[in-house]
Parts: C-alpha cells; structure tokens; sequence
C-alpha cells in the first residue's frame, strides 16, 4: 500500500468525492467507470489512482481526469494534480499523466480478454444464478426456443447467426439468455459471453457520443464471442442507436461471432425499425415461446415447488395452473406468496388459503375481456358488420354501437383511452372520452338502453 499524506482526510476526502461523482453521473456510470478506482496515494498535491486495466485508464483520463481533480481542488485547495495508472494483479504498474492526451487503446480488448468474467460486469448487466437450463422446465410451447438456446451454449461453432428469441412477457426469453451464460461459463471460461438490455446498450451509446467516444464504445464490443441483447423492442424508433446496433451487429456476424437476440415480436413485427435491421435480425434462427398451455404450467409450479421446498398439494397446483395463465412470472409469484403465508401462519397450504391470499391476483386474472371481443360482440347485439367498429362511417345506426363498444372497452378492459381510440380505427382519445359520457348519459336517461348494455356487459363478463 502506498503511502499517504494525512491518511483519513484523504480518504474522507475520497468518498466525499466518490459522492459527488456519482451524483453527478449517475449511478450506471458510477459502477462502470469509478467503483473500481482506487485511491493509492496523496503527496505533495498529487492525488494517486489506480485502476485495474488500460482502457479504463485511458477512459477515465480522457473522460473524468479533469472532473476529479477539479471536484478535489475545491475539496482541498492543496491538491492540484491527479494521476490515473494501471494496476492489475499480473502486471506491475503503469504510470500515465493524467494531463496527457488520451493515448488510443490498441490493447483494450487485449486487457478486457485479460479481465475476463468482469467483461460482463463493466459492460454487461448481471447474470440470475436461478435463471439456468436446469432450472428451465422444457414443454410443447417452449421446446424449440430450448432447443436452439443449447444448441448456440454447446457448440463453439456458430450454426445460425442470430439466433432471434421472440414471445410474450414472462414467457422465459431472458431466462434462456441467462442459461446460454452460465452454462458458456462453466464449460469454456476462456468464451466471453456478454448479455445486456437493448436499454443498457443504448445509453452507453448515448453516452459516447455525448463524449465523443463512439471508438471505445465499439472496441468494448470487439473481443467478445457471444453478444446477448435483451428486449430489443426498445432500440427501435432511435435512429442513431439502430444504427449503431446494426453495425455492432453486422461487425460481429462477419466475424462469426454469435449474437442472440430477444424481443416481444417476431422480427417482421417490429414496429418503428428500419427495414434493413428488420430483414437482417431474421436471417439466422427464429425461434418463438408460445403462450404456456396447461401442462407446461403445471410442470413449472411443480419444479418451483421442489426449489422453494413447500409442500403443495395438487389440487392448489391445479388450481393455480388453472386460473394463472398469462405469463410464468406472475405463476411464481401466486406460489411464492402462498408458500410466505404458510410458513408465516404456520399452517398447511389448502385450496382455501391459497384462494384467500391469491384472491386480488384470482379476480385480476378471472376473465379478461379484450376489445376485439367487446367489438364483435357488439357489433352482432346491434347487428352491424364488424368493419365498421373500425370505419368512419357516422350514421347513427353504426356510430351509437361503436359508442356502446367504446365504453364497454372503458368499462371492462385496463386500456387508457388513447389505446382504445387506437383499436377503433385510429381515432382520437377525446372521441372515445365523448362517447363514455355519451352512453353515461343516454344510459341515465333511458332505462331500456340501460338495461340492453348492462346484458351486453353480463355477457361478455361471464
Ligand atoms: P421474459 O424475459 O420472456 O419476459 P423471463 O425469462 O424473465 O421472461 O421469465 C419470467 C419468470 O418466469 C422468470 O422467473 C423465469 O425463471 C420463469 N420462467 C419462465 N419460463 C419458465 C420455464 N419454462 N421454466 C421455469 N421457469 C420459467
Ligand atoms: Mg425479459
């Protein structure tokens, strides 16, 4: 350790400054760039840093060098120089001036090889130890996204470029992610696998350009052999960021670096993407998870059990299998809270106990009536075609309906006005706000119209 001025006001110094630091930059910046400097040594005005690999170096040099000693200066106006140098495990130390120009990194990928598994914790998010293959239970819906997620963990060599991971909320997209991960990991350490959110990707490419440091953005990427990109629905309709991602992309598939890729839709289905992006995300493997049957739930609740190591008699897993159907993430959820009660109260789980702690998550997931069905519903009650829910047509014989339908939409469904003007035809939120009234109104007014739409309501409740 290396000596130090007056020892405990410089490191309270330090963390003061760390403070600011992260206040300043937020906390994602934070843990990439200054959680892992260390503070070595304060003489003679000069405050001393280590970190632990050259990029870093020449990152925070050309980037936070000028901030930090700033920010110290005004800390303790005797400090008026910092220095940044490298100190890994291996290697001894290397002293660079933090006045000097920010040397180009030619070896930055050679350093983060270097450092391994925390590639992934500068530039990727953190793995779930629970999301493994083990732990993944394998059904009709899920068999061939399974499938291709082990084969892409298995073989060094890469099959299909990229494989494109789609289905809806909850369905096991990141799960398989995390498994492709871990199980690289453990079988060949020497692989470097980074998974991270379409999000984290953007902002750390805002943030080079912001610091005019798209280079070292894209050298982060150049070393790594599978490159994991979670809900890739968020990067569209950002223009530069697309089209960063398809040349990081691009770059690595001719390489004949593995990329896996999720979202919530089918490549084709992307909205607000370029066509290019589009086509290109499709050419390798697309493997969709389809919504759980009730085979594939049963299974999970019974797996999930075991882990958690409650006893849950089938009637309960049945009935959870049953009624929980939209996505697996809300399925554990219901066992986790039914398996706190019991141990919480000390009693045995029941079919009565689970429905008396479940009972707001039952009644959410009771019947959930979609707009299309309140649409076609309608539509035949008042005997008009279907087409014109959609249709600008504003005779009363096909507006009062669509009205009637449109409150109903309100009435029944968790949709926000403008999503249900969207639903018919594109029409304005205030539109479907004037028609909820206008039934209210008519409703209060007349009690056979009142009646006619509280039946339709029955109707599609039940
Ligand atoms: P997605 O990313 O598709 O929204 P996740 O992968 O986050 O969904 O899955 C949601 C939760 O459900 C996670 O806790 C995950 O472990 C669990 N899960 C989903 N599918 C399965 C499965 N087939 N077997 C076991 N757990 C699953
Ligand atoms: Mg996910």
């Amino acid at each position: 350790m290396a000596e130090r001025g007056s020892h405990q006001s410089s490191d309270a110094e330090w963390a003061r400054l760390r403070g600011q630091l992260r206040a300043e930059f937020g906390e994602a910046a934070f843990r990439i760039w200054f959680k892992p400097l260390t503070l070595k040594a304060v003489r003679e005005g000069k405050v001393s840093i280590s970190v632990p690999t050259r990029f870093m170096r020449d990152w925070v040099i050309s980037h936070y060098a000028d901030r930090i000693r700033t920010l110290w200066h005004e800390l303790n106006s005797s400090i008026h120089s910092v220095e940044i140098f490298v100190e890994s495990r291996s290697r001894p130390a290397e002293p660079a001036r933090a006045a000097g120009p920010a040397a180009p990194a030619p070896r930055a990928a050679q350093d983060a090889a270097a450092a391994g598994g925390d590639q992934q914790g500068k530039v990727g998010a953190p793995l779930d130890p629970r999301f493994t293959f083990e732990n993944f239970v394998v059904g009709k819906p899920n068999e061939f996204a399974y499938a291709a997620a082990r084969r892409v963990a298995e073989s060094t060599k890469v099959r299909f470029n990229p494989l494109f991971l789609y289905g809806g909320v909850g369905l096991g997209k990141t799960h398989l992610m995390h498994a492709i991960a871990w199980h690289i990991r453990k079988q060949h350490p020497g692989r470097r696998v980074i998974y991270l959110s379409a999000e984290k990707f953007m902002y750390q490419f805002i943030r080079a350009i912001r610091f005019k440091d798209t280079m070292a953005f894209k050298e982060q990427f150049r070393s790594i052999d599978v490159l994991m990109i979670d809900d890739v629905q968020f990067i569209s309709g950002k223009e530069s960021t697309e089209e960063e991602f398809f040349h990081t992309f691009n770059a690595l598939v001719d390489q004949n670096r593995q990329v896996v890729i999720s979202a919530d839709k089918s490549p084709s289905d992307l909205e607000g993407l370029e066509e290019r992006l589009r086509s290109r995300l499709g050419w390798g493997l697309v493997a969709d998870l389809h919504p759980t049957t009730y085979e594939l739930r049963l299974g999970i609740l019974q797996s999930k059990a075991e882990q958690l190591q409650v006893e849950v008699p089938p009637k309960v897993m049945e009935f959870l299998a049953h009624k929980i159907t939209a996505n697996v993430r809300e399925l554990e959820g219901a066992l986790n809270r039914i398996a706190a009660h019991s141990t919480l109260v000390g009693r045995d789980i029941t079919l009565e106990t689970t429905q008396e702690v479940l009972h707001d998550l039952l009644r959410a997931n009771d019947r959930r009536v979609t707009i299309e069905e309140i649409q076609k519903r309608v539509a035949v009650h008042f005997n008009i075609r279907l087409a014109d829910m959609h249709s600008a047509r504003r005779a009363r014989a096909v507006a009062r309906p669509r009205q009637v339908a449109m409150y109903l939409a309100k009435q029944l469904t968790p949709r926000s006005l403008p999503e249900i003007g969207r639903k018919f035809g594109g029409r304005d939120h205030t539109t479907v706000m004037h028609a909820v009234r206008r039934i209210e109104e008519l409703m209060a007014g007349d009690s056979s119209f009142s009646e006619d739409v509280d039946l339709l309501r029955r109707m599609l409740e039940s």
